[in-house]
């Protein structure tokens, strides 16, 4: 099964992504995690990529699309893929189409985060990620258990350079101007559903589950 989760920063796209691909047993792409890689590892990827991602704007269209197909090329995209954090744009989502017919693939379902602006600067203001796996934390909505430390892998938790006010402000300006269309995008392909995702992660979890169990009969989880 290929899904795309959509939404704003914050509406909990990561948390979401991991938690149903862990359920549905495949291969989480998240673009935003696979960038951190790339700038923590110092490649020319990251190089390029750092000051897009300090500055809150989008990266390069082209840039992103290399490092897309470049993931898509390994075998455990195959059975299917939680896609996180792209496309952004109308362009990459013609891209995305491009680049899965060319495949012989196509998205199965779309899931659209619908969270509102207070929850938002709450959920990314108290952020703390995990510097090794990506996992994501909150400081009073979902703490670690001990203190600054991933309870998946044992990494150091931080916040996010791009979690700052002045820049989830560029974020949510960028993702009103160019990520918002998308909706409109998907619903013409009659595979989007729109979460309230102001809740608890593990309610909207279930919600979802159910959304895809509507659409896939073949669904087993
Ligand atoms: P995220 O972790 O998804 O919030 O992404 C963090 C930052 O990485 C964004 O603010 C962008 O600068 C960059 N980024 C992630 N995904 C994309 C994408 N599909 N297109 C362009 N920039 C992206």
């Amino acid at each position: 099964m290929r899904i795309i989760l959509l939404g704003p920063p914050g509406a909990g796209k990561g948390t979401q992504a991991k938690a149903l691909a862990a359920r549905l047993e495949l291969p989480h792409i998240s673009t935003g995690d696979l960038l951190r890689q790339n700038v923590s590892q110092g490649s020319a990827l990251g190089k390029q990529a750092q000051d897009f991602m300090n500055r809150g704007v989008l990266v390069p269209d082209e840039l992103i699309k290399e490092m897309l197909i470049e993931r898509f090329s390994r075998p455990d995209v195959q059975c299917g893929f939680i896609l996180d954090g792209y496309p952004r744009n109308i362009n990459q989502a013609q891209t995305l189409d491009e680049i899965l017919a060319r495949m012989k693939m196509d998205i199965d379902s779309v899931v659209n985060l619908n969270a509102s602006e207070s929850v938002i600067i709450q959920r990314l203001s108290g952020r703390l990620a995990c510097g090794s796996c990506g996992m994501n934390f909150h400081a009073t909505n979902m703490p670690p258990k001990k203190a600054m430390t991933c309870d998946a892998c044992g990494g150091k938790l931080h916040q996010r350079s791009d979690d700052k006010e002045e820049t989830v402000k560029k974020r949510l300006e960028v993702y009103h101007k160019e990520s918002a269309p998308l909706i409109e995008y998907y619903r013409r392909t009659k595979k989007l559903n729109s979460i309230p995702a102001d809740g608890d992660a593990k309610i909207m979890l279930e919600k979802i589950v159910q959304f895809l169990k509507e659409r896939h009969d073949s669904l087993k989880v």
